[in-house]
């Protein structure tokens, strides 16, 4: 569903990602790792083209992700869920989720807000439907932050470090939700530093280096056996 052939990215002269060749397939959860500024984050925000690649191509879904008329409806199937929430504070936490929709889809409000609702079900914060985003913990704003991605009804949800904005006792709610989305088989990229639940919920590890991809594997491969040099150190490093 999403497909990467020879991505490359620079910034003036640094060449964040190198080469980049990587497939996802649907209903596939792949993970990220790889230490600071070794190119995670710019390569999934190649993706939704919030960041604009000048060397290959991605395709998502049959087709390439490229700035245009086309942009929208890729935007629209390749959500996004940030580290920093990014919720609307000035409207509730049901009109944060049930907006998207109406603005992009042409859904009614009465629609929308009925689809919201079920969503907050989703991921445990119904009760929380007519507050504010401000009167909420961490946690629980990034449950609507990952309720509003789903709104979209999107393809692919692509979360970049997801929970390295919360207190560590809010982690675990949120790292549920995304472990049962990821049970129910929905497409999912995402960079963390949570080893211990990249392992159980990832299908492949990638791991980058340097802007480039320097080993794909199976958790098991990856955190019990990797021949890789870098990826040792790193695993070193960080368990
Ligand atoms: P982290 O784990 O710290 O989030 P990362 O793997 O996500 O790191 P990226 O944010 O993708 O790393 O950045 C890769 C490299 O590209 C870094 O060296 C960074 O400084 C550089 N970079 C990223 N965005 C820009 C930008 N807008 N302008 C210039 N350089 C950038
Ligand atoms: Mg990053």
């Amino acid at each position: 569903i999403i497909e990467m052939r020879g991505v490359g990215k620079r910034f003036g002269k640094f060449e964040a990602l190198k080469d980049i060749d990587l497939e996802v397939a649907a209903g596939e959860v792949v993970v990220l790792l790889g230490p600071s500024g070794s190119g995670k984050s710019t390569l999934i925000r190649c993706i939704n083209l919030l960041e604009q690649y000048d060397a290959g191509d991605v395709v998502v879904d049959g087709t390439r992700v490229e700035a245009g008329r086309r942009l929208q409806s890729v935007r629209q199937e390749v959500a996004m869920v940030f580290q920093a929430f990014n919720l609307f504070p000035n409207h509730t936490v049901l009109d944060n989720v049930a907006l998207g929709p109406v603005r992009v889809r042409g859904l009614s409000w009465q629609e929308s807000r009925a689809r919201a609702r079920r969503l907050l079900e989703r991921v445990g914060i119904a009760e929380q439907a007519e507050k504010y985003p401000v009167q909420l913990s961490g946690g629980q704003q990034q449950r609507v932050g990952i309720a509003r991605a789903l709104a979209m009804e999107p393809r692919i949800l692509l979360f970049d470090e997801p929970t390295s904005a919360l207190d560590p006792e809010m982690v675990g709610e949120v790292l549920d939700v995304i472990k049962g989305l990821a049970g129910e088989g929905v497409t999912m990229m995402l960079v963390t530093h949570e080893m211990g639940f990249a392992r159980q919920v990832a299908d492949r590890i990638v791991f980058m280096e340097a802007g480039e991809i320097k080993e794909i594997s199976t958790p098991e491969t990856f955190f019990t056996a990797t021949r890789n040099e870098r990826a040792r150190a790193f695993l070193d490093a960080v368990l």
